[in-house]
């Protein structure tokens, strides 16, 4: 007679952390509860807004002309040639050592393209509704044409006023935590790399419609073609490349990938080095922690990782993060889970632009020489 070994079922393995989580921010889990309102207000203002440029025929702008235009500034010739330099650089002067295709690299690329392909008609909807709206309930904000001043002056005067306006709005994202919940994606990407200036919310662009206010004052003086459009957007690519370079005494003007890094990183404050492509926001501001040895490569995401990222799975389910991390801006409120924007308790002395902060996220003087910042 022979016996029959009979092996019971095994315990299901206990799910880690993140899969729990992944489960529990299923779409339609989040949005049938309970929901944070002011993120749905947000989304509200951005429908309420398009409803009002689509009724006025988008200023009389022509829609699918401006959003080509704005696929080219995302994802043309010469953006994608420059995302292509980049890509080498961040192979031949890596910050950190990372597989070509690391995951975050590859959710990243995901981002990208639901940008180019879905993100793209909102923002463009979004800017030309904004801009109409602008013109025609304050229609005094115009300045008249001053002949005498050359157009390369006014779209200089544009690009530095667009990018004040940006880190302006980058420190309220910060600061205010309903922002804070459509910035956070950006900041929770631990591989990070050219791709990750794409890496945001879409509604996140309602609170940078500020950034257009100096195009439409000097409406008449110029406006920014895709050339200088590309080029500001490359600054700002770069700055997020997974490469060691830090531009030398350029750095005290532009932001340079070692001093972005500061911004992202893993352990410290992240409300300093706001700016997107120029540094003087941050040092006028006292917000300037320049990058030496110790930040060069530095761990970058959100500690604890408040937000699903595609690094927390035990295997690649880049769709369910990504639709996670779209939904999390509306998740209720929870205290444990969501912890307030991380920010400095002191603003780096104005005085110390040069002064960084040990890994700990101490405030502390400059251990370096300034020139020794150059990478
Ligand atoms: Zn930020
Ligand atoms: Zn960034």
């Amino acid at each position: 007679m022979s016996s029959v070994l009979v092996t019971p079922n095994p315990p299901p393995l206990p799910l880690s952390t993140s899969e729990r989580r992944l489960a529990a921010y299923r779409p339609s889990t989040a949005l049938s509860s309970r929901v944070y309102l002011p993120a749905v207000g947000v989304a509200a203002l951005a429908t309420v807004l398009i409803a009002v440029g689509w009724s006025q025929h988008w200023g009389g702008e022509h829609f699918t002309g401006s959003l080509v235009s704005l696929r080219v500034v995302l994802v043309g010739p010469l953006s994608l040639a420059m995302i292509g330099v980049f890509l080498v650089a961040e192979r031949v002067w890596p910050a950190q050592q990372r597989p070509l295709f690391a995951r975050g690299y590859r959710h990243d690329l995901l981002l990208t393209a639901v940008n180019a392909a879905l993100v793209a008609p909102l923002i463009t909807a979004l800017t030309l509704s904004f801009v109409e709206v602008v013109r025609t309930s304050l229609p005094w904000i115009v300045l008249p044409r001053i002949g005498m001043i050359p157009q390369w002056a006014w779209i200089a005067t544009i690009v530095v006023a667009m990018d004040g306006l940006n880190w302006f709005v980058h420190l309220a994202n910060h600061r205010v935590r309903l922002l804070w919940r459509f910035h956070e994606l950006h900041h929770s990407q631990e591989d990070m790399n050219v791709l990750t200036v794409f890496r945001t919310h879409p509604l996140i662009h309602v609170s940078y419609l500020l950034a257009l206010v100096p195009g439409v004052v000097l409406l008449a003086n110029g406006a920014l073609s895709i050339t200088v459009l590309v080029v500001y957007g490359s600054i700002v690519a770069f700055a997020h490349s997974n490469t060691r370079l830090s531009f030398g005494p350029l750095g005290r003007v532009f932001v340079s990938p070692n001093y972005h890094r500061i911004h992202h990183r893993l352990d410290g404050p992240q409300d300093v080095n706001l700016g997107f492509a120029l540094s003087i926001w941050d040092q006028l501001f006292g917000r300037a922690v320049f990058p030496n040895h110790a930040t060069v490569g530095i761990a970058t995401g959100l500690p604890g990782r408040p937000l699903l990222v595609e690094q927390a799975t035990s295997r690649p389910r880049h769709l369910a993060v990504f639709a996670a991390q779209m939904v999390a801006p509306f998740r209720p409120m929870r205290e444990a889970e969501v912890p307030p924007p991380p920010r400095s308790t002191s603003c780096p002395p104005a005085s110390s632009a040069g002064a960084t902060r040990g890994p700990g996220g101490s405030p502390g003087r400059a251990n370096v020489p300034s020139e020794v910042v150059a990478w």
